[in-house]
């Protein structure tokens, strides 16, 4: 079994690995890359293959880091197969059409500025830019996609078959354990899409993995610790408390699926327990509110307590304080709503969306608080709000950043370094080496210091192209 590193390799974007096996390929995700606009946008439309010759992708969960370019691969030819989780198909049926209409948004606006478009140097022949994919083009490649449920063994070919365990990352998610027959020999590798932590709020906790001869392992916070989820709560409500008391709006960038959830989670639960002022919480990102709607659809996801408050009788998704905002014109009418008051809205990274203009509408006024709530990948407006520059781009102006900037890290969908060594722990003994993937480098390499020092297992932190034979 040959397995070659595409995406994701010392990065956190883009999770793409292309697995060979008795002349048959696959793909380990197949994910969008973010970062450099004309650097994403070669990245994302050329794959190093033939997009035809791959026979099925193996997804790991819905982010669109791990699915997004899914629809690019079809329009260039693939039509095989795309195995995941009942959940994580719903899941993309909605993320991949958003990401098509931002795509087909974002193509439309670089059109109108044709200084831009020949600075990017990113037009097509005929001197305009084209989406790299449409909302049409997604929608064609959800006909492709098979569900695969967790714990459910599924044979793709004679010698590879595969077991999805579940991450705990986002619902639906999974990590795989590959079977892979060759010259009469068994061997297992396990792939960990991106794991997620003990405890989270809604979803249940990642699965014990069983024993593997190779890991391929994400790496997002392999140097971190994060704070536990009792911290979480208590950073919550003191950030909340603090900016409506001098009467500012908390903006905050979240994904639209899972971080969002979680996050109105346990703002019901503070105020459910009076912890934070009786303040409007806006979801303002029509993508959440489908998202939304899947998650009450897929409750067989769901931990204890999260069944609990269904059991109760109570919508762990809405209350009192809370409204969800689907039509733009209620979208526009915030930015003249007096604070205070709270906005979630994606994208997460605010790379595009509606959390664009309530940044560039919020974050001159030091009253208010841009709330960071997930990883922000290098060169994303996002990174540049946490590292806090004195003015940042937004739609092709400078913007002065006054807000206060706050990262709560802890209510991340990842793993921390000790969750990462502790997730492995059951592999350990059999495991000959370990590939970590979807970590920026020092991140990566502390991870890799660590596994070796704990487990004694090679570790190695693959380049973009690199191979691997596995025997
Ligand atoms: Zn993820």
């Amino acid at each position: 079994m040959r397995i070659t590193f595409w995406g994701a390799a010392r990065t956190v974007t883009g999770s793409m690995h292309e697995v060979q096996v008795n002349g048959r390929r696959y793909l380990l995700d197949c994910g969008l890359y973010q970062g450099r606009r004309k650097e994403a946008t070669e990245r994302n439309s050329v794959f190093p293959f033939t997009p035809s010759s791959i026979d099925g992708v193996i997804l790991s969960h819905a982010h669109l880091d791990h699915s997004g370019n899914l629809p690019t691969l079809a329009k260039k030819g693939f039509a095989g197969p795309i195995y995941t989780t009942p959940a994580t198909i719903d899941l993309c049926d909605a993320m991949l059409k958003d990401s098509g209409h931002i795509q087909e948004k974002d193509a439309a606006w670089l059109n109108k500025r044709h200084f831009r478009r020949k600075a990017l140097e990113v037009a097509s022949n005929n001197g305009e830019v084209q989406p790299l994919y449409t909302m049409e083009d997604a929608e064609r490649v959800m006909k492709l996609f098979e569900p695969v449920s967790i714990a459910a063994p599924k044979v793709l070919n004679p010698a590879l078959s595969y077991e999805a365990c579940d991450a705990g990352h986002i619902l639906g998610s999974t990590a795989v354990v590959l079977h892979c027959q060759e010259n009469g020999k068994l061997i297992r590798t396990a792939y960990s899409g991106d794991i997620g932590r003990h405890n989270q709020a809604i979803i249940r906790d990642p699965d014990s993995m069983p024993a593997v001869d190779y890991l391929i392992m994400e790496s997002t916070y392999g140097d971190r610790l994060h704070k536990d989820v009792d911290t979480v709560s208590n950073k919550l409500a003191d950030i909340v408390s603090r900016t409506c008391g001098r009467g500012g709006k908390i903006i905050v960038p979240a994904f639209a699926v899972g971080r969002t959830q979680q996050l109105v989670y346990l703002l019901h639960e503070l105020s459910n327990q009076q912890r934070i002022p009786s303040v409007p919480i806006f979801v303002d990102s029509p993508l959440a509110v489908d998202v939304t709607a899947i998650f009450r659809k897929h409750a067989e996801c769901f931990d204890a307590e999260a069944r609990e408050f269904l059991l109760r009788g109570e919508d762990p998704f809405g209350f009192k304080l809370l409204r969800y905002i689907k039509d733009v014109g209620e979208s526009k009418a915030l930015n003249d709503l007096r604070g205070p008051f709270i906005i979630i809205s994606a994208s997460g990274m605010c790379e595009a969306g509606r959390i664009l203009h309530h940044l560039k509408n919020n974050i001159e006024d030091p009253r208010n608080t841009v709330l960071v709530t997930g990883f922000m990948a290098e060169n994303t407006l996002g990174r540049k709000i946490v590292d806090k520059l004195a003015e940042v781009p937004i739609f092709g102006e400078l913007v002065r950043l006054r807000a206060e900037v706050v990262k709560l890290n802890e209510l991340s969908g990842h793993a921390d370094q000790r969750e990462l060594l502790e997730w492995l722990k059951p592999m350990a003994k059999s495991l000959k080496k370990v590939f970590l993937v979807h970590g920026e480098a020092a991140q990566s390499a502390a991870l890799a210091k660590a596994i070796g020092e704990q487990y004694g297992i090679e570790t190695v932190v693959p380049e973009r192209g690199e191979s691997a034979e596995l025997v």
